[in-house]
């Protein structure tokens, strides 16, 4: 079964679709939240995920914020105009849809949360000592993460206590896990990597390997629509540069 591990979509349907068609095929699709958030298109992306086949998607804080489980207060101006604008423009359906998703979830041998194990909505693993007390606040080999828009991996080793961090740099080239790693697709619809492509990761759970990918996208096209619909300036001019 070849799995799709995506987060951060952040309203941007044009990254997804690049992604969608990049990726296939796909028998499943993992993605760890912040579907909406940002970006001009929250509507056509959840309507997207929905027909995305077996799919596990994870709450990220602005999809909590815009189905009115956390304050928008708890976000900076800009997130927070943007958030607003989303709760005008989602329909009832997709905001209960958005409501329903899990903050964590364990299957077989992966925990999945947005942000850490420890703290699912906001706690951002940056680092190398910040993974490091996440990894006893998860009992799987694995645990998927989002939220940081930066791809990454925080391996435990066993021959060194403490944990190693690099970010994958190597794209299209399949890799295997250690016994115990936090791992983070980046981010589909805003990397913040200075990489402005979009990023995402595939396992192969025959051969037991992952691969990281990064696919180009329309970015002018996404701008001028979050242009047009009043969204903040801030949100656009990000995009080309990755950030
Ligand atoms: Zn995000």
């Amino acid at each position: 079964m070849r799995t799709l591990i995506i987060s951060d979509i952040h309203a941007n349907r044009t990254a997804l679709d690049a992604v969608l068609s990049n990726a296939e095929p796909f028998d499943r699709v993992w993605c760890l939240g912040d579907v909406v958030g940002y970006g001009p298109d929250p509507e056509d992306c959840i309507n997207r995920l929905k027909g995305l086949p077996n799919l596990l998607c994870m709450k990220g804080n602005h999809d909590a914020a815009v189905s009115g489980d956390i304050p928008l207060d708890a976000f900076n101006y800009s997130a927070q105009k943007a958030l607003l604008w989303m709760t005008e423009n989602i329909s009832e359906d997709n905001i209960f849809w958005l409501k329903e998703l899990s903050e964590r979830k364990v299957i077989d041998a992966v925990t999945f949360v947005h942000g850490s194990p420890r703290w699912p909505f906001w706690e951002y693993i940056t680092d190398v000592s910040i993974a490091r007390e996440n990894m006893e606040k998860f009992d799987t080999q694995i645990c998927l993460v989002g939220h940081t828009h930066f791809p990454s991996v925080f391996e435990m080793n066993d021959s060194d206590v403490s944990s190693t961090a690099f970010v994958i740099k190597k794209v299209d080239e399949p890799f295997t896990l250690a016994e115990k790693c936090i791992v983070n697709p980046g981010s589909v619809g805003q990397p913040r990597d200075h990489n402005p492509m979009a990023s995402y990761l595939t396992f192969d759970d025959q051969e037991g390997t992952w691969c990281y990918h990064r696919v180009p996208y329309d970015i002018l096209q996404v701008q001028k629509r979050i242009r047009a619909a009043g969204l903040p300036k801030r949100q656009a001019d990000r995009l080309s540069e990755g950030w």
